[in-house]
């Protein structure tokens, strides 16, 4: 491990915005990187800079925190250094001597400074190579040097550890999500926050039905884990009276008309959380009712926005992504819904939905669950 006593953190999209986006939004990005490492025990100071954040810090487990916060591109475990050459060339000896490696190469970049990344390269590579006898390799080398040389200070290291990316969390409005208890739903919420949404997570207790109320708790405590100190307000909701009364009249209907009992529930949840919109685990044709026509018709005429993140995506890499978030081994074990029928509408035609809705009083009876509601602080 080479001796670090300042790590760079990169970020992406939020150096396209406007001055007083980017100002904010690196605002909140330092917040939560401090945050975090705080909160993991380590000493630090994170101080802002063109393009790039730094966190002060001899703990080499700075870096590999930092690149788990939303927002952040990649981390570097770097040496600072004055931004003059012949302690740039000290540092990168040091560094080689450590590594060891037959082949390098150095990766010049500079800003600010007189000195050209042409000039640097050279320099350094020369020193390098004499000190340690490696050779030059710059196509595959055995050991990358970087070189950042900035007005302030010049940073050196060999490695780069890759971030989650996204937006930083709060940087977007709230979202609430509704998880069920199985692996999908935790990994869409995940996807939101990523994007910088704080969520709130509503689950319907579905009991005679279906029991995932532990499942989906402990999935909202893996999320917690990933909102740099945010709270999270997990909701529950009984609705079991409510798909009892829409399976003894439309049992084929079934689980279109409890989704729609569910989003109305949510829309209600939605007000008192001020959250800006839905979002489900959705993936197109996974199972039989997640069709396009089903989705039409659960979402007809219902003004609010409904997000699907894992639409596109397939069985597969939902999995992948829900073990590297964590959840995926609280959520694996769910038993399915006793109401679902055995053959559940695949291709709901929205005008029939619509009209069983009125029938049944479905947004009334949303207004009227909704008030059972229970949260909970996680
Ligand atoms: P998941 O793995 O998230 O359970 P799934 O593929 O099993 O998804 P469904 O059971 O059809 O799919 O549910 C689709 C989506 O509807 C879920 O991803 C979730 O967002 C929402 N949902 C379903 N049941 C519940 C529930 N009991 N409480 C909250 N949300 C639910
Ligand atoms: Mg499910």
């Amino acid at each position: 491990m080479i001796s670090q006593d300042v790590v760079l953190v990169r970020y992406g999209e939020i150096t396209l915005k406007d001055k007083w986006t980017r100002q904010n939004w690196e605002r909140i990005l330092a917040g939560n990187i401090a945050f975090s490492l705080g909160k993991a025990g380590l000493e630090h100071k994170v101080t802002r800079g063109e393009g790039r954040i730094f966190i002060q810090t001899p703990d080499p487990r700075a870096s590999e925190i930092a690149a788990r916060v939303f927002g952040v591109v990649s981390t570097s475990p770097a040496r600072a250094v004055a931004p003059d050459l012949k302690e740039i060339c000290q540092a990168a000896v040091e560094m080689a001597l450590k590594a060891g490696p037959a082949t390098f190469a150095i990766r010049p970049r500079r800003s600010g400074i007189s000195i050209s990344s042409e000039e640097i390269g050279r320099v350094v590579g020369d020193a390098v190579r004499k000190m340690t006898g490696a050779s030059v390799d710059l196509e595959e080398p055995e050991l990358e040097i970087f070189v950042e040389a900035r007005r302030e200070s010049a940073y050196i290291f060999t490695q780069v550890v890759k971030g989650m990316g996204g937006l930083p969390l709060g940087s977007q409005g709230k979202m609430l999500a509704l998880v069920s208890g199985g692996i999908d739903s935790p990994v869409a919420a995940w996807m939101m926050m990523k994007r910088g949404c704080p969520v709130s997570l509503l689950h319907f207790d579905s009991r005679p039905y279906a029991d995932a109320l532990k499942p989906s708790l402990q999935s909202a405590k893996v999320l917690a884990g990933w909102t740099s100190g945010r709270k999270i307000d997990f909701i529950e909701v009984p609705i079991g009276r409510g798909i009892e009364k829409i399976s003894s009249h439309y049992p084929r209907a079934t689980c279109v008309l409890c989704r729609r009992l569910m989003y109305w529930i949510a829309a209600e949840v939605m007000e008192m959380e001020a959250a800006l919109g839905i979002v489900t685990g959705y993936s197109m044709g996974q199972v039989a009712s997640q069709t396009a026509e089903n989705i039409l018709a659960e979402q007809a005429a219902m003004g609010m926005p409904v997000f699907h993140p894992l639409i596109a995506m397939d069985k597969a890499e939902i999995m992948d992504l829900a073990r590297k978030i964590g959840t995926y081994e609280v959520t694996e074990e769910t038993k399915s819904c006793t109401a679902v029928p055995k053959k559940p509408m695949t291709k709901a035609r929205r005008h029939e939905i619509l009209a069983m809705e009125e029938e049944l009083g479905l947004r009334d009876m949303a207004r009227a669950l909704a008030k059972e509601m229970k949260v909970t602080r996680i």
